[in-house]
């Protein structure tokens, strides 16, 4: 059995490793009249009670591979349903959802969501999720649910996976997503790929494939969990379609309540928005500028362009790096995913990086004075010329109409 491992024989009682736990992993417990370390659910086995400990007396036990007939006990595919401040489910989650039905039908199993929320969150989000491809919604209403606490989300949906024993469970890898997942991992000691671009099943042993840019973005790593479950991915929003809402869909629905012993050691004092512009994941349209704008100068244009579209601006991580833009613009690996109806891409090269953010675009019109621009290769409609002319001619025509 993994976990972490007290010997009675050894443990003294003197609270060091009580102290030197950052997350309440470990407590002090009476038997008779002697005091030992035991730990808690909250344990993330970061090992720091371990070094605190005088005595030797703490270990961490790590499970070796599982069975072949233990593996085959975990069914389903999970969706982690994450809600925004207002209490409605991220599009990430009806994006998940989508990919997901088509590898749990593959797999001939259930998918379920699970949706973790406040007591005020809208009525709607349950129904949302079974007409998105969910056959099961499980459902938790908290008050320790309405702020995004990581650990307690993390033990709640730990609880469940333990209960459960679901085969895959995918997260959004968005800021809480990114914070999510690491938590549930370790406690489930299994492993977890994040910022997946493509998942599929093994046709052969069933696994899932967790494919992600690796080394820079110069290649395509595919990564598996063979021997631990739950197999666990994160997501970027924008990676994957969301599918058309099917309102003939009925599910189950399961109410499950939090422990009630599972406290939050996070309190909330103040939420302030990162920045008060919309972002460029969730831009139904958008203008992405690249090195070939020639300088900061032009940034207006490009924006009398997005605004005449009624597009949000993104452009290329160059611009970032040279102050241009801020990184919340930034298209690409390490910025945003990006999946719009219409995307024009202005002066971009087209490098390997910034295609990582816009496979999900539904059209793409690129304007570029190199023909072989690997942009092109992306791109539905291809202008081949000096952006800024090009740009100009169109704002002109936007705007006498
Ligand atoms: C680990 C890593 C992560 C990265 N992450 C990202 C990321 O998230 N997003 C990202 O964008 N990049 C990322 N990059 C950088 C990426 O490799 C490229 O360097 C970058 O995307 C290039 O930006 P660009 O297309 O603006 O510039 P360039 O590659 O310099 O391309 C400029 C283009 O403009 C064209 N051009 C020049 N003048 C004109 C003109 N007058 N009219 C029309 N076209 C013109 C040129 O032909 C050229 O194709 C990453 C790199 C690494 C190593």
């Amino acid at each position: 059995m993994s976990g972490l491992v007290v010997d009675r024989e050894l443990c003294i009682g003197c609270g060091r490793c009580v102290r030197a736990c950052a997350s309440g992993g470990i407590e002090l417990v009476w038997e008779g009249p002697r005091k030992f370390a035991q730990a808690t659910d909250a344990c993330v086995f970061c090992g720091s009670c371990v070094d605190a400990c005088p005595v030797d007396a703490i270990e961490i036990a790590k499970d070796g591979p599982a069975s072949a007939g233990d593996l085959a006990s975990y069914r389903d595919f999970w969706v982690f349903a994450q809600v925004d401040a207002a209490g409605h489910v991220l599009p990430v989650a009806f994006e998940l959802l989508g990919r997901a039905r088509t590898l749990a039908d593959a797999r001939g199993c259930r998918l379920v969501a699970l949706l973790g929320e406040g007591p005020a969150a809208p009525a709607d989000n349950v129904d949302a999720l079974i007409r998105a491809g969910a056959d099961e919604v499980i459902v938790c209403r908290d008050e320790r649910l309405s702020s995004l606490d990581a650990e307690v989300f993390a033990q709640w949906i730990c609880s469940l996976a333990r209960e459960r024993k679901p085969e895959v469970i995918l997260y959004g890898a968005t800021a809480f997503g990114r914070e999510l997942a690491p938590g549930v991992a370790v406690r489930l000691q299994t492993g977890l790929t994040a910022d997946c671009t493509v998942l599929e099943l093994d046709p052969a042993t069933g696994l899932l494939q967790q494919t992600r840019p690796a080394f820079g973005g110069n290649l395509m790593a595919t990564i598996v969990c063979p021997a631990h479950r739950p197999q666990m991915a994160t997501v970027r929003p924008g990676v994957f379609a969301a599918p058309a809402p099917d309102s003939e869909r009925i599910g189950a629905v399961s109410e499950v309540a939090l422990d009630a012993a599972l406290t939050s050691r996070v309190r909330v004092l103040e939420v302030e928005p990162a920045h008060d512009a919309a972002s460029v994941a969730d831009a139904e349209r958008l203008v992405v500028v690249g090195r070939g704008i020639g300088s900061k100068k032009s940034l207006p244009l490009m924006r009398k362009l997005a605004d005449l579209l009624g597009a949000e601006l993104g452009c290329t991580r160059p611009l970032v790096e040279a102050g241009w833009l801020e990184y919340r613009h930034q298209v690409g690996q390490t910025g945003a995913s990006v999946a719009p109806e219409l995307l024009i891409s202005v002066g971009v090269s087209g490098a390997i990086q910034h295609l990582a953010g816009i496979g999900g675009a539904k059209t793409v019109i690129a304007i570029n004075d190199d023909p072989e621009a690997p942009i092109f290769g992306a791109a539905q409609y291809k202008v081949v010329g000096d952006c800024i002319e090009v740009v100009q001619a169109l704002v002109e025509r936007l705007e006498a109409k």
